[in-house]
């Protein structure tokens, strides 16, 4: 009787799952295995416990079909090899991967199948274009602007809908090993993780959101975006199923979002080194060292309203919405002057949905390091304010300190009269951008 492993990583789900559905077709026997890698365990903790969650769901909806998901702990390569040995296994099915790690785990476990003659199988999964597939006209290993990748992108033919199992068999003997505790996330407003309440948001949204997408996708306050980020990031939503919906349900401008993901997807696979080197050659020589002013726009206590929602809406929540990462990442970069890199590290420290690709391909974009075909462009973080939060109803939904200022004064109390402004208990603008000039020449 034939039996295969399936090592599951960031594809968390039953359906859409090629990787898994692979396994189902070749073998009478599957074993769903997840490896906790103790290397990988102390990244984030808001993403340990949506990882976690996650896993529980893939137990329980895997034992809905008469299977169970096999927890080992320890390094992937050597665990996984020790369960297709114990099951007499032939067969290793995964998604590929992009990031360096994610690929060195695959080439060590290449090597160790062929020693233990048992065939490796990469499938795609992670998004919707597997990275690599497109290559630019004039040459080139991936694309380096995003409008002719998404032209691309959307010409191509996509691969059809893996078959979701109706029913796995386990070999027999195998125990599944408990699950991991949930651990308490450092956030306290984080999302659920799972398939299950991944399926419950994307039903209450598409209903509800997804065709006015285009035009509430940038509205602060009207909270309109998907929030599907977090089920992503762990494959508990197969992306090429909701581009799918997307362009079933003319949603163009919400399919185009996620050709933003694979994009930089296909980036990472081509530069191993984006989270730590600029894309651009010499564009990364001149950042200012200034540990207090991080420290302030870490805490959320800039003194800019708009700045200060956003990173006290990571803090709170495990994420934020599109438009606040490029006001505090702009702010940090382009007007502190701070190197993008620890304020990538403080975003992958706290998001549900922090990932190598989109983290540090939309740091780089926004520092101007990366794929911005206008790296000089600057963001006017009280233009953004007035523009994107009219009303100042986001600004006051995080930062309650300023919730007795009304409308659209909100974003600059400095310019309140002295009475009023020194009634509160919110700081003035940082040394370095004391003068107000600063926001307003750009
Ligand atoms: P929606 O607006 O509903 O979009 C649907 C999906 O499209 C998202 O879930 C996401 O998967 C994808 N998407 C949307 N915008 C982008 C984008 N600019 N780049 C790549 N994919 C996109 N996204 C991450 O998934 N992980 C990250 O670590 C991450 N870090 C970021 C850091 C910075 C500085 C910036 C500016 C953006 C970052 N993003 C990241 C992209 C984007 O902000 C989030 O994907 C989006 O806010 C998630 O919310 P949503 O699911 O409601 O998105």
């Amino acid at each position: 009787m034939s039996t295969a492993v399936v090592l599951l990583t960031r594809d968390l789900r039953l359906h859409d799952n090629p990787a898994l559905s692979a396994a189902c077709r070749t073998a009478e026997r599957v074993v769903p295995l997840y490896v906790l890698d103790p290397k990988l365990a102390d990244l984030s903790p808001n993403r340990t416990r949506f990882l976690h969650q996650s896993l529980a769901d893939m137990r329980d909806n895997l034992r809905k079909i008469g299977a169970d998901l096999v927890i080992r702990h320890g390094d992937p390569v050597t665990e996984t090899i020790r369960t297709a040995r114990d099951t007499g296994a032939t067969t290793i099915t995964l998604a590929a991967d992009v990031s360096a790690y994610a690929r060195r785990r695959e080439r060590r476990l290449q090597t160790e199948c062929e020693r233990h003659r048992i065939a490796l199988e990469l499938h795609p999964g992670l998004t919707v274009v597997a990275p690599g597939t497109l290559r630019p006209g004039g040459g080139g290993d991936c694309y380096k602007v995003f409008t002719p990748y998404y032209r691309s992108w959307s010409a191509a033919r996509w691969r059809p809908e893996a078959a979701t199992p109706k029913r796995i068999t386990l070999p027999d003997g195998v125990t599944p090993g408990p699950l991991p505790a949930i651990p308490a996330a450092t956030s306290p407003h984080t999302c659920e993780g799972g398939e299950t309440a991944a399926r419950r948001r994307l039903t209450t949204w598409s209903r509800h959101e997804i065709q006015g997408y285009a035009d509430a996708h940038d509205d602060l306050a009207g909270d309109a975006t998907s929030r599907l980020s977090p089920y992503l990031r762990w494959g508990c939503l197969s992306p090429l199923s909701l581009a799918g919906t997307a362009r079933s349900t003319d949603a163009e401008a919400f399919a185009r979002q996620l050709c933003w993901r694979d994009f930089y997807y296909q980036v990472a696979r081509a530069h191993p080194k984006l989270s730590t080197e600029a894309l651009r050659p010499g564009a990364d020589t001149t950042w200012r060292h200034d540990d207090d002013a991080l420290q302030h726009w870490k805490d959320g206590l800039t003194g800019v309203p708009i700045v200060d929602a956003g990173m006290r809406q990571l803090l709170d929540e495990g994420w934020m919405h599109n438009r606040a990462r490029l006001i505090t990442a702009a702010f940090l970069t382009k007007h502190l002057g701070i190197d993008w890199r620890p304020g990538a590290a403080w975003f992958f420290r706290w998001l549900l949905d922090g990932d190598v690709p989109n983290n540090s391909g939309n740091w780089q974009w926004t520092a101007g390091t990366g794929n911005d075909t206008r790296p000089y462009r600057r963001f006017n973080p009280i233009r953004q304010a007035l523009r994107f939060d009219p009303e100042g109803v986001y600004v006051r939904r995080y930062v309650p300190e300023l919730k007795g200022i009304d409308g659209a004064a909100v974003h600059q109390p400095w310019r309140l009269p002295a009475p009023e402004r020194r009634g509160l208990d919110y700081p003035g603008p940082l040394e370095s951008h004391r003068d107000e000039a600063v926001w307003l020449r750009d």
